[in-house]
C-alpha cells in the first residue's frame, strides 16, 4: 500500500515538474508511510524525490516507534536535522512542501537552500488522498456505524438540567466505547447556542424546549467519522419543526443528487435552493460539506465556486443547516461515499429530531 501511494506522488511530482516532495506533520505523511508524527519541535520530515527512493527522517528517540517500508535516516540530539534533510533535496529544483510544515522549518529549509523553489503540495497531494481505496473506505465505514449507534444511545438519555460540558463528555464516552480510537470533537449546542454552528460546550444548563445540536466524531484506524443529529428537550421551540422539515428535505435531495460526473458546486446548489425557496436562504451560513478521511476536514469542499467533478472513492459529508440568530439552530449530518453509479450513505441513524427528557 505505502509502496503504491509513494509511487503515485512521484508520478504527479514528475507530471508536475517537480523534483521533490517534502511533509512532515498532518496526514499527508501517515498517508505516504503509515506513521503519524507527533507535531513537536523536533522535525520529523519525509523526502520523496520525483524518481529514486524515499527518506524518513525522524527524532532518534522516535525512531523505535516508526513502521513503516521507507527507510529511516534518525537524527540525534545535538544534530542540525534542517542541514541533513537539506542535503536530501535539490539545491535548485523545485519542492512541493506539505500544507501543514511548521512555518519555522520552511523557513530554516528557504535560508539554507535558497536557489530551490518551494511550492505547495497540496494540488498534487489532494488528488490523491480524495480517492479512497477500499480498506479507507472500510475505516470510514466502520467510523460511521460507531457513531450512529452514538446517535442513538444519546436518545435515551437525560440531557435536561444538565450542561452542555456535561452532556458533550456523555457523547465522547460513548464514542470511545463504540470502538473509536480517538474522539476528535463532540459540539454540544442548546437553544440560541445552536445558532452558532461550531459553538464550544459550555456550562450552559440545558432546560425544557431547548433545541439541541449534537455533532461528534472520532477516529478509526486513522479516519474520520462526523456526524450531527437534533434532540430536542420534551417539545421544540416556536418555528422549529417547519424549518427542519425543510432541512431534512434539503439534505436527502443532495445526498440523492450525489453521482459521479456532478460537481461538488451542484450538490450544494441542490441543498442551498430548496433552503432557500422555504425562505431560509440567509440562514444557511457554512457551505454544505467537506471531505473527510485522515484529515476531521479535507478535499472536496462541497461549496459553492468547487467545480471540481465528484468521482468514485470521494469520501464527504452532507450537513446543511438553518441558523436562527439568538433563537436556534438546527443541522443534519451524514457521510457519504461516492459509489461507481452513485452514493452510499455511512451514516444511516435516523434523521427524524430526537425528542428525550
Ligand atoms: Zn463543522
Ligand atoms: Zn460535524
Ligand atoms: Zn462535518
Amino acid at each position: 500500500m505505502t509502496g503504491a501511494r509513494i509511487a503515485a506522488a512521484q508520478a504527479a511530482l514528475r507530471d508536475r515538474g517537480i523534483d521533490a516532495l517534502l511533509v512532515s506533520v498532518g496526514s499527508d505523511l501517515p498517508y505516504l508511510t503509515g506513521y503519524r508524527a507527533m507535531p513537536l519541535e523536533r522535525i520529523t520530515a519525509l523526502v520523496v524525490p520525483a524518481t529514486g527512493d524515499p527518506a524518513l527522517f525522524v527524532p532518534e528517540l522516535e525512531a523505535s516507534r516508526v513502521d513503516t517500508s521507507v527507510e529511516i535516516r534518525p537524527w540525534g540530539e545535538t544534530d542540525d536535522p534542517i542541514d541533513r534533510i537539506a542535503t536530501a533535496l535539490p539545491a535548485r529544483g523545485v519542492v512541493a512542501v506539505g500544507d501543514q510544515m511548521w512555518a519555522s522549518f520552511l523557513i530554516a529549509f528557504q535560508e539554507r537552500l535558497p536557489e530551490a523553489r518551494f511550492v505547495d503540495a497540496e494540488p498534487l497531494m489532494a488528488p490523491l488522498r480524495m480517492i479512497k481505496d477500499e480498506d479507507e473506505i472500510a475505516a470510514l465505514r466502520d467510523a460511521a456505524h460507531g457513531v450512529d449507534g452514538v446517535a442513538d444511545q444519546l436518545s435515551t438519555v437525560r440531557f435536561s438540567g444538565r450542561t452542555e460540558r456535561e452532556i458533550s463528555r456523555i457523547v465522547s464516552d460513548l464514542v470511545l466505547a463504540s470502538g473509536h480510537d480517538s474522539v476528535s470533537f463532540a459540539i454540544v449546542a442548546a437553544g440560541r447556542n445552536g445558532a452558532s454552528p461550531h459553538h464550544e460546550a459550555s456550562d450552559q444548563i440545558i432546560q425544557p424546549g431547548d433545541a439541541v445540536v449534537v455533532d461528534f466524531g472520532g477516529r478509526v484506524r486513522g479516519y474520520g467519522s462526523d456526524t450531527t443529529r437534533m434532540y430536542c428537550i420534551g417539545e421544540s421551540p416556536e418555528g422549529f419543526d417547519e424549518a427542519y422539515a425543510v432541512l431534512e428535505r434539503a439534505q436527502a435531495a443532495a445526498v440523492a443528487s450525489v453521482r459521479p460526473g456532478t460537481t461538488a458546486e451542484a450538490i450544494d446548489t441542490v441543498a442551498r435552493s430548496i433552503i432557500s425557496a422555504a425562505g431560509y436562504g440567509e440562514f444557511f451560513i457554512h457551505r454544505t460539506g467537506h471531505g473527510i478521511g485522515l484529515d476531521a476536514h479535507e478535499q472536496p469542499y462541497i461549496v459553492q465556486g468547487n467545480t471540481g467533478l465528484i468521482r468514485a472513492g470521494m469520501a464527504f459529508s452532507i450537513e446543511p443547516g438553518i441558523y436562527l440568530p439568538d433563537r436556534w439552530g438546527m443541522r443534519i449530518e451524514d457521510i457519504v461515499v461516492v459509489t461507481d453509479d452513485g452514493v452510499e450513505r455511512l451514516n444511516r441513524s435516523s434523521r427524524k429530531l430526537r425528542f428525550v427528557e
